[in-house]
């Protein structure tokens, strides 16, 4: 009987909690979820398609396996390339996207089956997953957990595959949402990350993203709780004051940047102008007291010139965010930037990654003394 299953996990925190969603529903289907590949018969892979380079890490793990065990493609590359993925590595045993992730514990048993001569299963047509695998009580770490209160994203940002490998965006009813918090309270987990690819927007019937803030701040049992991720077209100074309302809220608040020009953020299809932007800057800081900002910039989108460059990386001067996450640009199947006949040479991708890396450096560094002095 294969039992024992190792689940290695790439990507965001929305990786994080379907990785424990799926050793959930492994769990209750008595499979043992392992702490290393070592003595584990089944391995599967929650992967990100984010990057190219995440998912030639993946491949090559993989590769390395060299058919000793049974591995499982699950997650954003799951539904990226389907059953391609058989071509791909023919050790691969099964193919399973973010959407069908409840159809685990069903196609392990399969596996096990004497008389199943199919060894090569693939689910990546699911639409919406089934709220009961939100609830199988599973939590990794005692104190803190993540929970996902909407799916996928209808945003369509230029570069990105989120869109095409986790569908639309979808919001889980805000009571079911509140029931999982409840039960992880019960069980003594006292800190709540909410996470949604565009977790701002979320909107349940009456119940919009800052009327769930409060609901979920008026629980008793919560000692902190923050959100991510936010895009900017969908904040405003009414979720800043609920924010500053809402006691038990970390003030921090991630706002992907991306670019420092207008024209780079039209052909990414942000929806804001940094007029826009800095506007929010400025409303966020006034109402949030000592809100932290945090940010994610890509260089070198297709066509983006030196002068383009300059100017996010003034704007990055201008507004001094607490951190930043700085990416290359990566070139993503599907999406319409991967079209753009232009795309930047990767040595210059490279050299503009280390020059924007060296000044957000530069900029936390002096944050982090001025608060150090304060703090004395
Ligand atoms: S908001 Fe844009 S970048 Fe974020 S997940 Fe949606 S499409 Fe991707």
């Amino acid at each position: 009987m294969l039992r024992n299953v190792f689940i290695k996990n790439f990507g965001c925190q929305m990786n994080v909690r379907d990785a424990q969603v799926i050793a959930g529903l492994l769990q209750k289907a008595g499979y043992k979820i392992m702490e290393s590949d070592a003595q584990a018969q089944v391995i599967i892979f929650n992967t990100c398609s984010v990057r190219q380079h995440a998912e030639d890490r993946v491949w090559s793990l993989i590769g390395s396996y060299k058919g000793t065990k049974i591995i499982g493609l699950v997650g954003c590359m799951a539904q990226n390339y389907k059953e391609g993925a058989f071509d791909r590595d023919a050790s691969i045993s099964f193919v399973v996207g973010p959407q069908d992730i409840a159809k685990l514990p069903e196609i392990l048993h399969k596996l096990t089956q004497k008389n199943f001569f199919q060894r090569k299963i693939w689910e990546t047509d699911g639409l919406k997953r089934p709220e009961e695998i939100y609830h199988t009580g599973y939590y990794q770490d005692k104190q803190k957990t993540q929970v996902v209160i909407s799916e996928g994203c209808s945003n369509f940002c230029s570069y990105c595959i989120v869109p095409y490998v986790r569908g639309a965006l979808r919001h889980r009813k805000h009571q079911d949402i509140l029931a999982e918090i409840k039960e992880a309270l019960d069980q003594g987990i006292t800190q709540v990350t909410l996470l949604g690819q565009n977790v701002n927007a979320y909107c349940d019937q009456a119940v919009d993203f800052i009327k769930l803030l409060a609901e979920v701040n008026a629980l008793s049992g919560l000692k902190e709780f923050d959100f991510f991720t936010s895009h900017p077209k969908d904040a405003h100074s009414d979720l800043f004051k609920a924010m500053q309302d809402a006691n038990k809220l970390t003030k921090r608040l991630h706002l992907p940047l991306q670019s420092g020009s207008e024209r780079i953020l039209k052909l990414m299809n942000r929806g804001y102008s940094v007029k826009d932007y800095l506007a929010l800057v400025d409303s966020y800081r006034k109402i949030v007291k000592e809100g932290k900002l945090t940010t994610d910039i890509i260089v070198g989108f297709p066509t983006e010139t030196l002068a383009e460059f300059s100017q996010t990386c003034a704007l990055v001067e201008k507004v001094k965010f607490n951190a930043a996450y700085i990416f290359k640009y990566s070139s993503r199947p599907h999406t319409a930037a991967a079209e753009i006949a232009e795309q930047l040479d990767f040595f210059e991708i490279q050299k503009r990654h280390k020059k924007i890396l060296d000044l957000q450096r530069k900029i936390s560094k002096k944050l982090n003394v001025k608060k150090a002095e304060r703090d004395k």
